[in-house]
């Protein structure tokens, strides 16, 4: 049997001024300017918690034939440009169509990619796939739990399979299943029947976390709805909100192996108890001055402050300073903000070298949006070259980059600056900057979510920031133009179903 498999992933923050290009895919995906294939993907991705991961793990497996051929991805940012889209779909075609017959498709997608031609990147995508392999060959397709699902995403794949957490911890399993799932329809031992069920609801990241309620549960129930003999797979999508597009937004997938009106019960069943959650879904957001007092006043341990305004995972530029600002304000002792992003001021560190003070100028120089650049002297503690391996449990055992970093020391508080744009999601990255999370009082965190898998259990006390930003979880800061409405809780009265 052989299944070939890749994918482009982005996930587009339409509020972001900062366009995706083909150069920002190379530098993010590890695979050289040629979007290498095959040997290249099996050796950056067999043994690690990624989809392809667990794609290459459940093909070895079972005797699977797997031919991975290409699998790109970038930072978070504003659209994909024209370019860039039509070179790697062009260069994924080629490469498929050079491998047929195969006898199915894995697809590693986002699900949440806009396009400078098309809001809904991902479906553009599968249009231009099913114009190759025509409507037979069977394709399943793993999405992250951002994904902003369409009508049209949910019709050209046999079944859409996203991650059941956030943090995405689950990568690795979802590609394992991806796989299994494929195989199986391929030796003709299930037909699956998909139900989607769009809802008219946006949500936020914080309270979207799965380590938390109401969301800790929910999954329980879609887990026990999956343990159901005639029920393959399960999926709630709660969408990336800081998309101006139609289809962003919650959605809900029952697949049910040959039963179509299974699938749309349990789908419909499924999108209900969501809806009824709606309330309990809004996070609620605290102040730095808050976030200060506490830690002096009342702190048991280690506090974790969720700048997730300027999340670089959401597209958000990681270089805002109003938490630095207000640390340096306060004159706080033990804080550390990390990790932002300063290429020039890293470079000004290295040259300076270790031990040196320097004149710095930090951060907020992306945009007008996330406070002023902090004008200072810094002494230089530490520098590095910013390579590291994943060892959270997200994504545990990639390499990654963080490109060249500094830590500078100002007065009590340390920032850590780095030259690559990276959320702050693994306790690694910290580490290889010289930084002891366990030692610091207080830590402001550019991450809305994904911190809390391998950071989390280091802190006493975590807090969802209240700063500005184009990720900022406070839907009254945003001007919505395309999105479908009415939308919960943009408007009010809004029914469903
Ligand atoms: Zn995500």
């Amino acid at each position: 049997m052989r299944i070939a498999s890749g994918g482009i992933q982005h996930e587009t923050n339409t509020f972001s001024r900062i366009p995706t290009t083909l150069a920002d895919f190379e530098r993010d995906s590890q695979c050289g300017p040629e979007f290498s294939a095959g040997e290249t993907l099996f050796q950056l991705y067999r043994g690690t918690g990624t989809i392809h991961g667990g794609l290459i793990e459940a093909a070895e497996e079972s005797e699977v034939e797997l031919l991975p051929l290409l699998n790109v991805r970038a930072q978070p940012s504003g659209a994909v440009t024209r370019e860039a889209f039509e070179t790697l779909t062009n260069l994924f075609l080629e490469r498929l169509q050079a491998v047929l017959p195969v006898d199915g498709l894995a697809l590693d997608l986002h699900g949440a990619m806009v396009t400078e031609g098309d809001p809904d990147g991902e479906g553009a995508f599968l249009e231009r796939v099913r114009e190759l392999v025509g409507p037979d060959l069977p394709i399943v397709t793993t999405l992250d739990l951002h994904a902003n699902i369409t009508p049209r995403m949910a019709q050209l794949s046999n079944v859409l399979i996203g991650f059941d957490t956030y943090p995405h911890v689950d990568m690795g399993e979802r590609g394992a299943e991806a796989l299994r799932l494929l195989a199986r329809m391929i030796r003709g031992d299930v037909q699956p029947r998909q139900a989607f069920r769009q809802l008219p609801l946006i949500t936020l990241p914080p309270k979207q976390c799965t380590l938390r309620e109401p969301m800790h549960s929910l999954m329980a129930e879609v887990h026990l709805l999956e343990s159901r003999p005639e029920i393959l797979t399960a999926t709630v999508a709660m969408g990336f909100p800081f998309a101006d597009i139609p289809d962003a937004g919650v959605s809900v997938l029952v697949t049910a192996n040959e039963d179509q009106a299974i699938a749309d019960r349990a789908a419909d069943e499924l999108a209900g108890r969501l809806w009824n959650l709606r309330d309990e879904l809004q996070p609620e957001l605290t102040t730095i001055e808050e976030c200060i007092r506490f830690t002096n006043e009342e702190a048991k341990g280690l506090v974790l402050f969720a700048d997730g305004s300027d999340n670089p995972g959401g597209g958000a530029p990681c270089d805002g300073t109003v938490a630095l600002q207000a640390l340096l304000d306060a004159d706080f002792q033990g804080g550390v903000v990390g990790i932002l992003y300063d290429p020039e001021t890293v470079d000004q560190a290295h040259a300076a070298g270790v031990g040196a003070t320097i004149e710095a100028r930090i951060g907020a120089k992306t945009d007008d949006a996330h406070g002023t650049t902090i004008v200072t002297s810094a002494r230089v503690r530490n520098l590095s070259d910013g390579v590291f391996i994943h060892r959270g449990p997200m994504m545990q055992g990639l390499a990654g980059q963080l490109g060249r970093t500094a830590t500078l020391v100002i007065g009590g508080v340390e920032v850590v600056l780095c030259s690559n744009r990276r959320q702050l999601l693994d306790a690694e990255m910290l580490r290889i900057c010289g930084i002891t999370p366990e030692d610091r009082r207080l830590i402001v965190v550019k991450s809305a979510v994904h911190f809390r898998a391998h950071l989390g259990p280091l802190a006493a006390h975590i807090f969802d920031a209240d700063t500005p930003g184009i990720h900022r979880p406070d839907f009254s800061r945003f001007d919505y133009q395309r999105l479908r409405r009415p939308i919960y809780p943009l408007d009010s009265q809004v029914k469903y179903p």
